[in-house]
């Protein structure tokens, strides 16, 4: 009888992915809670799969269920879901931003992207960072606008840059979106395979054309400041199986700003 062996993390935070991997083979999928991934085939023969915990997810132990296509369980484990302790964001938003409306189609078209998921692996890990300038806005953090709470969470990761810095793919992929959106800004969506896409917002110009390949390093576009920006940055989303989670953790290196945007028009974020 065939021995299946599988590796599941015992903890994870609220915003980041268990990895998960099996020598077992077949149409697998796995569970936690609502959220149930495909398992995909790697290299070595056996099978691997990503399953995301949402910042909103509810922290506790739970089940994590790997199954065949028959349903069949193959493995149970606990997995421990722990407290992101994301902080509170407040964000100075103007009238005319606050009033930014999606273009016809562009909720759509950020939605389809989200949501892809191709077989076909077509990125390498780590990432590289798409810009070489520092974060000054983590993922996760609880977004207030003009000190009231906005129901929102940062869904990316900001990237303080000069207007016009050139912005490169992180990793090969797909272009899914190459759009100048209303609300999100100039925009390119990446599709890197096996239901892990990544977006580029408030461009200033976008490069990509839709339908195109990238290799990492490609040029996506350029740092602006469009659609809901308080001034130049990139906001770099990862998700994975139509769920946030951290771009922080597939690259090696990330330098924090160490104070606001010294030259900024506007202050891009007062934190906490
Ligand atoms: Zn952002």
């Amino acid at each position: 009888m065939a021995q299946f062996r599988f590796e599941v993390p015992e903890t994870v935070k609220q915003g980041e992915l268990i990895r998960i991997k099996t020598n077992a083979t077949g149409k697998l999928h796995a569970t936690l809670g609502k959220t149930s991934v495909p398992l995909f085939p790697d290299a070595n023969g056996g099978m691997v799969g990503l399953l995301p915990i949402a910042v909103t997810d509810k922290t506790g132990v739970f089940d994590l269920v790997i199954r065949t296509e028959n349903e069949p369980v193959l493995f149970t484990g606990k997995v421990n879901v722990v407290n992101g302790h994301y902080p509170i964001q407040n964000i100075a938003a103007s009238s005319s931003m606050k009033s930014l409306t999606p273009l016809p189609g562009e909720m759509e078209a950020m939605r389809a992207l989200n949501t892809t998921v191709t077989p076909e692996k077509l990125y390498q890990s780590p990432f590289q960072l798409p810009t070489s300038e520092c974060r000054n806005s983590p993922f996760g953090v609880l977004r207030y606008y003009n000190g009231k709470p906005s129901g929102n969470f940062h869904r990316g990761l900001d990237l303080r840059s000069a207007m016009g810095t050139p912005i490169h793919a992180p990793a090969a992929g797909m272009v899914k979106v190459a759009q100048m959106f209303r609300l999100h800004g100039g925009t390119v969506g990446l599709d890197h395979g096996q239901g892990v896409t990544s977006h580029y917002l408030h461009m200033s110009k976008v490069a990509a054309v839709e339908g195109q390949r990238v290799q990492p390093g490609d040029i996506l576009g350029y740092v602006g400041s469009t659609g809901f920006a308080t001034g130049p940055h990139l906001h770099w989303g990862l998700y994975v199986h139509s769920i946030p989670t951290n771009p922080e953790r597939w690259v090696e290196r990330l330098r924090y700003c160490p104070s606001p945007a010294p030259v900024a028009k506007k202050t891009i974020a007062k934190k906490k």
